[in-house]
């Protein structure tokens, strides 16, 4: 598939990125990396006119891709720095794994559907994006890359994951939409081994966090 990022697209980032700083996103690293993926490249042929309009949107699987408030509220929560370890609990379409990569962070992600994730892991490659992807149940995190700076889960959990608590370093952030049908997007610190300080920041849609991975056909 030809991957073309043109003049046009880059016009229309320009003007998602003011929509953004209107919607009271103001961390620049966040706005300038929005500025820069191709999110177009991120969403089926068929939906690529949308592509710039600030909205979520299927990607099969069942799934969707955030929209791109929701990237950036997460993204500016995080507070990330270049150079820190992060770990993303759904990969789905690869796009907020492209917006952190482009902020210089190093990247573990990890999807449960095999389709997703065979997908955006080529796809991010091929766009040259320098992640490590995993295809594994998120409830369990990644033990063997712990602990992270950041953790960002984007999918909708209906309790904190304990694992994923434990593998957040002493000073981390984890930023999760916390709750069943609508949840609350929520930023945890953890202040000490074992104490956790939590924010609720408002309220947000996410698809569910389930258990277990799903083989690709
Ligand atoms: N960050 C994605 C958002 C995709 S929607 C993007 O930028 O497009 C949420 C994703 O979380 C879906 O792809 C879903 O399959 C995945 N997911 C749900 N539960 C999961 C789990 N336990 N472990 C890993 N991924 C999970």
């Amino acid at each position: 598939m030809e991957r073309i990022d043109s003049f046009r697209h880059m016009g229309m980032r320009k003007r998602l990125v003011q929509e953004l700083r209107i919607k009271n996103i103001t961390d620049v690293r966040v706005l300038n990396a929005i500025g820069k993926v191709p999110r177009h490249l991120f969403l089926e042929s068929s939906f690529i006119k949308f592509a710039y309009q600030d909205k979520a949107f299927p990607i099969g699987a069942g799934q969707t891709i955030s929209q791109p408030y929701t990237v950036a509220i997460q993204s500016q929560l995080l507070e990330v720095n270049e150079g820190e370890k992060i770990l993303e609990v759904g990969t789905g379409s690869g796009y907020q794994a492209a917006v952190l990569l482009e902020m210089g962070v190093k990247l573990f992600s990890i999807e449960r559907q095999g389709e997703l994730y065979q997908r955006s892991t080529r796809l991010l490659r091929e766009l040259g994006y320098q992640g490590r992807f995993f295809l594994g149940d998120g409830y369990e995190g990644i033990p063997a890359q712990a602990p992270f700076d950041k953790i960002i889960v984007t999918a909708g959990a209906p309790v904190i994951p304990r694992n994923l608590l434990v593998q957040l370093r002493i000073g981390g952030i984890m930023v999760i939409p916390l709750g069943d049908q609508k949840q609350v997007l929520t930023r945890i610190i953890r202040i000490d081994e074992d104490e956790f300080e939590q924010e609720q920041i408002e309220e947000c849609a996410f698809v569910p966090m389930l258990n277990g991975i799903v083989k690709d056909r």
